[in-house]
């Protein structure tokens, strides 16, 4: 039996943050994985935007959280070092119900003490946005908005842990969860780990763990979202990120992500049976269909013929729920704030969605803090770092800076994703990393993220991931 302080499940943006923070204090900490890398669940599938705050009811913990975290950010991309624009966003409608959305949510975040939100007109909005369809009524800019790559942040958050002290293990499911003295079994299908504190961060498996041990009390009714990503080539096409507050309650989001692409979507829809129970995040004919109409009517001249991908992810929605009979029955009330609960040192985060990325480390923190604190071990760890080295992206460098690495390393000069610019050194960089295959390869380079989405590198990554040379 491997013993540790905190076992943290999943190794998602909560999972690896909470680590992350929890390495602060000198403390063991172990994070098992079902999946064989970081980042294989929602936290890889969302749309990347770091949101200022004024979405959320001034007062609830998500606002207090998001707020927070948006002032925040450009100190965590820069500790991480992590790729971070503030693109700035718009919200946008095109009626009266649109607007009456615009006008609440600009007051509240007043209230809130968000900065930089401004009402516009319809005309201030066109001008700032030329390709948006004609006719806006009215608009909502908030400067301090941004847009990260999730997992770029995620892989950031598991490497700086992992410096720090602490132990991932991957391709570790948690199948069972005891209470025994004063602390938790978990069993996986291979090793037993016991830990006095246990955080649960399964995300969309979150209340299926809680329930190894506990009652029922909250439960996920997944709804699904779909994405079209477009090729750098049309990326340009809108400079914010648009929101965009549909009348018949459905509306489209724009992002111009830190790579140079758009992203489109999400929709929001039913979820099947298979999809829910499977946590099987794929996409749908239909809600693809929906985008690209809603494309067409608010960015006409968007050129859908550079879509280069598609994906899907699932809502992890929270609704309380109560037994009667032996039955689980799902109350009324959906969960809208954030909560940790805490269950004699198991500390579950379960339905955290939207923006569950913008504050991943400041909930990473608070469930840190209490974790240690149940633990018993609040001692600081002296040799705390909290930064990390990114792998050099030599797309970003100019031709000096690019000559002078090649000086040093012939593999800078071996480009093996013609797409997206990425060489070998940069791969083997992720191999040494841990890379093990073609997907945690590509979300550590960009390589195979470009027009070809992989056709022309993936032999020869896969190559150089078999060789190690
Ligand atoms: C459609 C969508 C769009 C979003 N857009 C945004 C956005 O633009 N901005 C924003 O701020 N937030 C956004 N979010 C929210 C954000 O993505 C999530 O809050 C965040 O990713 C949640 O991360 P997580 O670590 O809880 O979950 P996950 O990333 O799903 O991690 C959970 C991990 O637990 C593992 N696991 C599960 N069961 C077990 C087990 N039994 N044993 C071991 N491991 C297990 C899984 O494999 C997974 O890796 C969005 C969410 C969705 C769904």
């Amino acid at each position: 039996m491997i013993s540790t302080d905190v076992l943290i499940i999943g190794a998602g943006l909560l999972g690896c943050f909470t680590a992350r923070n929890l390495t602060e204090y000198d403390i063991d900490v172990i994070v098992l994985e079902k999946e064989d890398d970081v980042c294989r669940g929602i936290s890889k599938a969302n749309t990347g935007i770091i949101y200022s705050g004024y979405d959320h009811k001034p007062g609830s913990e998500k606002h207090k959280l998001c707020v927070q975290a948006n002032e925040a950010f450009d100190r965590l991309c820069h500790e991480l070092e992590v790729p971070f624009r503030r693109p700035g966003s718009l919200m946008i409608s095109y009626g009266p119900k649109g607007d009456a959305v615009i006008a609440r949510k600009y007051r509240d975040g007043i209230e809130g003490g968000v900065q930089g939100l401004s009402l516009l007109n319809g005309s201030e909005a066109e001008a700032m946005e030329p390709a948006l369809a004609k006719g806006i009524t009215s608009a909502l800019y908030s400067s301090e908005t941004g847009t990260v790559d999730p997992w770029e942040l995620c892989i950031a958050a598991y490497e700086n842990a992992r410096e720090n002290g602490a132990q991932f293990v991957f391709g570790c499911c948690v199948t069972g969860i005891k209470r025994k003295d004063g602390g938790f079994i978990a069993e996986t299908q291979g090793d037993t780990f016991f830990a006095k504190t246990v955080v649960n961060a399964a995300g969309l498996s979150s209340d299926v763990i809680r329930e190894m041990s506990e009652k029922p009390l909250i439960r996920l009714f997944p709804t699904a979202a779909d994405y079209i990503v477009l090729d750098r080539s049309a990326g340009s096409i809108v400079d914010h990120v648009i929101f965009h507050e549909g009348e018949d309650g459905k509306g489209l989001t724009l992002v111009p992500t830190v790579d140079g692409n758009l992203l489109i979507g999400p929709t929001n829809r039913e979820a099947s049976e298979g999809e829910t129970k499977a946590c099987d995040m794929r996409t749908d004919c239909s809600g693809l269909e929906l985008l690209k109409a809603l494309c067409e009517e608010i960015v006409p001249d968007a050129d859908l013929s550079k879509q280069i991908r598609t994906f899907g992810s699932l809502r992890p929605n929270p609704y309380f729920v109560s037994l009667c009979d032996g039955d689980v029955i799902k109350r009324e009330d959906n969960i809208k704030d954030i909560r940790i609960t805490e269950e004699n040192g198991l500390f579950s985060l379960i339905g955290i969605k939207t923006p569950g990325l913008t504050f991943s480390n400041e909930l990473g923190k608070a469930v840190a803090d209490m974790a240690a604190a149940y633990a018993g071990k609040t001692e600081p760890n002296t040799d705390f770092d909290p930064h990390r080295k990114a792998i050099i992206r030599v797309r970003d460098l100019s031709e000096e800076e690019r000559a002078d690495l090649i000086c040093s390393d012939s593999a800078y000069g071996e480009v093996v994703c013609p797409c997206m610019d990425v060489t070998k050194a940069e791969i083997l960089q992720a191999v040494k990393r841990g890379a093990h295959d073609f997907e945690s390869v590509k979300r550590r380079t960009g390589a195979g993220f470009g027009k070809c989405q992989g056709s022309r590198c993936r032999r020869r990554i896969m190559d150089i991931i078999a060789k190690g040379e």
